[in-house]
């Protein structure tokens, strides 16, 4: 049997999933090379690689090729695709699989052809395209085919892309470059200004899943973790407590930006689609949606119900999966040859 699998090429994750056995590669989009008289060769890719980010010496380069949603290293992308694939596929695989790739929505053509013909060359049969905004309705399990405006709010690493939907299409989209990456920049800057501490940006992520909150605690504290940095006037080693206040603090410009972008795309909604949403309300998905109170904090803020989705950071992926099997129901939105 020819088995099908369904990629999210995200710019912080790369998830694979396989109709028989679900998720079969979950690994952070990174890939390092070794730069060897003046060529590169392929040194480590996904988890792996994303431990040498920043830690590098000269003859290594470690480099994230998605970036705010795009491609902005094609070679190593179809580098790091190529990995995936043989760290994720059974080499002796008898037929080779069909797949299908969510891509960004508002990927160019030259992007959607380079990211079609990566998984062509890593030995796919049958390639399709699924819009994102679309995979993450369905995986989150919206009724994307009804006639009734849905609104799907996907927080990944570099982007939160907002998009109505209706019909099985897309009505309306817009993306923010705001996601669970300037999270992690915002609870740095945060500390540096508030204890004079610097704390790099992989440190604050765990704190961030420690802690992180979309909320202000009621006792103006909540719960404290422990972090170490260097201590920005003398240098020297220092640990600093940070509660939950300190990261909702930090994190609330953010929220308010992904809240405005919500509100004005709403705006920019045919009337009657917009009565759906305010009527069914928001689906968050993504990682990012992983973040504590975040759907109190956007149902406040819009004064439309918000709820997240069951494992938000596979919605896309499983979403994808599900395109692929409506068949026919899904043709329009699948591209083959963009
Ligand atoms: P992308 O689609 O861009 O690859 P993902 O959907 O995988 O991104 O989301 C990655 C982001 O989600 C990262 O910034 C990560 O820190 C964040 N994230 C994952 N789980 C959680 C969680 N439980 N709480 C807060 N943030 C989370
Ligand atoms: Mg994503």
């Amino acid at each position: 049997m020819t088995s099908k699998i369904s990629i999210d090429l995200g710019t912080a994750n790369t998830v694979f999933v396989d109709s028989e056995s679900g998720v079969i590669l979950d690994e952070p989009s990174v890939v390092a090379f070794h730069i060897k008289d003046g060529r590169k060769k392929l040194f480590a890719v996904g988890e792996d690689a994303k431990l040498m980010l920043g830690k590098t010496p000269e003859s290594i380069q470690a480099c994230r090729p998605l970036s705010d949603g795009v491609i902005a290293d094609f070679d190593a992308a179809q580098e790091m695709i190529g990995a995936f694939f043989r760290k994720a596929l059974n080499r002796f695989m008898l037929r080779k699989p069909i797949v299908y790739v969510c891509v960004p929505y508002g990927a160019t053509p030259v992007e959607k052809r380079a990211i079609k013909h990566s998984v062509e060359a890593a030995g796919a049969r049958k390639v399709g395209l699924v819009e994102e905004p679309m995979a993450a309705a369905l995986g989150a399990g919206l009724p994307v085919l009804d006639p009734r405006g849905a609104m799907v709010v996907d927080i990944g690493g570099g982007t939160t892309e907002v998009a109505v939907l209706s019909l099985g299409g897309i009505v309306t989209a817009r993306s923010v470059r705001i996601g669970g990456d300037h999270f992690d920049e915002a609870i740095s800057n945060f500390i540096k200004k508030n204890y004079n501490l610097n704390v790099g940006v992989s440190s604050c992520e765990k704190l961030k899943h420690e802690i992180g909150t979309a909320i202000f605690p009621a006792d103006g504290k909540g719960r404290s973790a422990t972090v170490r940095g260097r201590d920005a006037f003398n240098g020297l080693p220092k640990e600093q407590v940070v509660t939950e206040q300190d990261v909702a603090e930090a994190l609330h410009p953010l929220i308010e930006q992904i809240w405005t972008a919500v509100m004005s795309l709403l705006d920019q909604t045919p009337p009657d689609l917009a009565s759906d949403i305010h009527e069914y309300g928001l689906m968050l998905t993504g990682g990012g949606a992983g973040l504590r109170g975040i759907d109190k904090a956007l149902s406040d803020l819009t004064g439309v119900p918000a709820t997240v989705a069951e494992n938000p950071k596979y919605c896309v992926a499983f979403g994808t999966q599900i395109a692929m099997n409506l068949g026919k129901r899904m043709e329009h939105a699948i591209q083959r040859d963009p």
